[in-house]
């Protein structure tokens, strides 16, 4: 059996990023597990139905109700790392971090956990943001430091003793779903069918990054669970507001003109060739696989 490891920031994460491969991975019968670093809870409440004090009073607890909905929507297992959320820094200049949360801990130390779990369910492939979170949020970038951490440290016997039989994943990506010509494609087929575009706005501030466009090695395939993931981040009600632009862009556009999640690989222990369009290129198949 096939075993995918997803480590994301905070619950949601995992609905926004590389959730319709998540589903397909599912579908065909791997073994995908989320690991969530922080419990969200102090994200900022995105919806504008889901702003009353009952929400915010209760916000760790609902925003573990709404990891559970995803997390059945998806179909994935899920484990919590416990760090408490950062917070997004707001102000000129920017405020410090609170104390104690997961932005300010030592990635050496609190990867451990995750080298536990990475040894337990001894995943082949482990995905994770790139170094600058994906975009700057400190738990994203945290997120990245200790997956970086975890990943070369899991399969060391020196290192991490006491965390378990060591384990070594084949590949380790970046998530890069969030790239520009992505939203210039949904945008302009958007325009081209007479639709009014959510993404004018945003593309205009977005400046174009070929340098980063190009890190992208990898394209899956993965356009018949876009409705799914959509149902999936739903689920997140205080993060996402159904009626926002996340969802003005049809479906079927987005199946036509970009039908897949991209990834870069970043690190390799198994021989494939790129562009790839699977994250398992070079696993698959092998009858020596643990
Ligand atoms: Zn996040």
């Amino acid at each position: 059996m096939l075993r995918l490891m997803h480590v994301h920031a905070h619950p949601d994460d995992e609905s926004s990023k590389g959730a319709a491969s998540t589903v397909k991975y599912v579908r065909e019968g791997v073994d995908v597990h989320v690991v969530t670093c922080t419990g969200g809870e102090r994200g900022s409440i995105l919806n504008p139905k889901m702003e009353r004090p009952d929400v915010l009073e209760n916000i760790t607890e609902i925003r573990r109700a709404e990891m559970d909905a995803a997390r059945e929507i998806l179909g994935v297992r899920q484990d919590w790392l416990g760090y408490v959320d950062s917070g997004w820094p707001e102000g000129d200049p920017k405020p410090p971090l609170p104390e104690g949360c997961f932005g300010l801990v030592d990635p050496e130390v609190a990867a451990e956990p995750l080298v536990r779990l990475i040894r337990e369910l001894r995943p082949h492939v482990v995905t994770t943001y790139d170094e600058n979170g994906g975009y700057p949020h400190p738990d994203h970038i945290m997120c990245h430091k200790i997956s970086m951490v975890a990943f070369e440290a899991a399969g060391d016997p020196e290192r991490y003793p006491e965390a378990g039989e060591p384990w070594q994943p084949l590949k380790l990506y970046y998530q890069h779903g969030f790239n520009r010509p992505r939203f210039v494609a949904i945008h302009e087929a958007m325009e081209a069918a007479g639709l009014e575009s959510p993404f004018a706005e945003r593309l205009q501030e977005w400046k174009v990054d070929p340098e980063h466009d190009a890190r992208i090695t990898t394209r899956v395939p993965c356009g018949e669970y876009f409705e799914v993931r959509d149902r999936a981040l739903i689920a997140h009600a205080t993060q996402i507001d159904p009626d926002g632009f996340f969802f003005k862009a049809p479906i079927e556009i987005q199946q036509r003109v970009w039908p897949t999640e991209e990834f870069e690989l970043v690190t390799s222990h198994v021989e494939t060739t790129l562009p790839e369009d699977d994250l398992f290129a070079g696993i698959r198949g092998r009858d020596d696989l643990d």
